[in-house]
């Protein structure tokens, strides 16, 4: 077996990659991981196996570290050093490597098809959990009404920008991508992307609802300060379409909040049928008659809301508001 085959099966490539690894690593990178042969290596170790000198081996290290090639462990004062996998170089190559974009649409489809799936693997044990009742290492989402974000704000002290690996692999719609914002213990030394003040997260986060993007945060932000908001759109956002396709809406997302319409108030102008990613507000068959103009009737199906809280703020006339119906930590 070669050293790339070995490489390839080491780190779980999917096969339809193959031709173009290329694109996403170099064959030394390659011949590195394969020669960590799926085992924790010293640095004097990977010296040895790359035939080479220390300081060519620790930057090569450095290097795939930052990339998510290997992962570190830090044991006695020393590093050790083990191989990721595709899955993570993918996550770090989408959101950082300029020319993720230059890539064959085909391929990037295939991608996102690949990384998706995977992510619903790995989220299947979590979401059991979940649906079971059983304590999680991680509070779900929950979705962030906009009234709420200078409280998160302000609860915060480092803030981290990163882009939306979702959109950059799933690319379904024209939405910002620079829209994930980490705090405080969540940013590592691998979260890279750009600080920002609390006057920029607000500003960002504002932005970012105009353009109709949902915001998530993590449910437990009240007791146990906020890690992250992510601005979402539902037909990119990975947690979102999981939750849409197993039907886990109240779960994961934690749903707090549902909508509520004035109907005395409606001038059936359909913006909250434009924003709403769920269809819960959409353009029904009915007429109606607003200021001696013919309408067609904006119908509202509660049952598909996922109070997100996106539409209040679209509605010229205030006929939508928020009632909170569940409250936690
Ligand atoms: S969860 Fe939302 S903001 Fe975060 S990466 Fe996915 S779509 Fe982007
Ligand atoms: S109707 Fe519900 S899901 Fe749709 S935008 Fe409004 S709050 Fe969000
Ligand atoms: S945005 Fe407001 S006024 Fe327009 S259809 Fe929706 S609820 Fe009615």
């Amino acid at each position: 077996m070669s050293e790339i085959d070995k490489f390839v099966r080491l780190f779980a490539v999917p096969e339809f990659v193959v031709p173009h690894l290329s694109l996403f690593l170099s064959e030394r990178e390659m011949i590195l991981v394969a020669r960590l042969n799926g085992e924790k290596c010293s640095v004097s170790k990977i010296v040895l196996r790359m035939n080479s000198n220390f300081e060519d081996v620790q930057d090569l290290l450095d290097a795939c570290y930052n990339k998510h090639l290997v992962h570190r462990e830090e044991v006695d004062g020393d590093y050790i050093y083990y191989g990721a996998d595709f899955y993570e170089l993918l996550d770090y190559i989408c959101k950082f490597d300029e020319n993720y974009h230059l890539i064959d649409k085909d391929l990037r489809r295939t991608l996102d098809k690949w990384c998706y799936r995977v992510y619903r693997e790995r989220m299947d044990s979590y979401l059991g959990s979940l649906l079971e009742g059983e304590t999680v290492d991680r509070a779900p989402e929950t979705f962030l009404m906009i009234e709420d974000l200078d409280q998160v704000l302000e609860s915060v002290k480092d803030i981290r920008l990163v882009p939306c690996n979702c959109r950059k692999l799933a690319s379904h719609c024209v939405k910002p991508t620079e829209t994930c914002l980490s705090f405080n213990d969540s940013i590592t030394d691998r979260t890279f992307g750009r600080s920002l003040s609390k006057e920029e997260a607000g500003e960002l986060v504002r932005a970012a609802h105009k353009k109709g993007l949902m915001h998530q945060v993590n449910s437990d932000w009240r007791t146990k300060g906020p890690t992250y908001i992510c601005n979402c759109c539902s037909c990119c956002c990975y947690p979102l379409r999981l939750a849409q396709e197993k039907g886990t809406k109240g779960v994961f997302p934690i749903i707090q909040f549902m909508v509520q319409r004035d109907d005395a108030k409606c001038s059936h102008c359909g913006a909250c049928a434009k924003r709403c990613n769920f269809r819960a507000f959409y353009i029904g068959e009915a007429g109606t008659v607003v200021k001696g103009k013919n309408r067609r009737k904006v119908e509202l199906d509660l049952n598909k809301c996922w109070g997100c809280g996106i539409c209040k703020e679209a509605c010229p006339t205030k006929a939508i508001s928020m009632t909170q119906i569940i409250a936690i930590g």
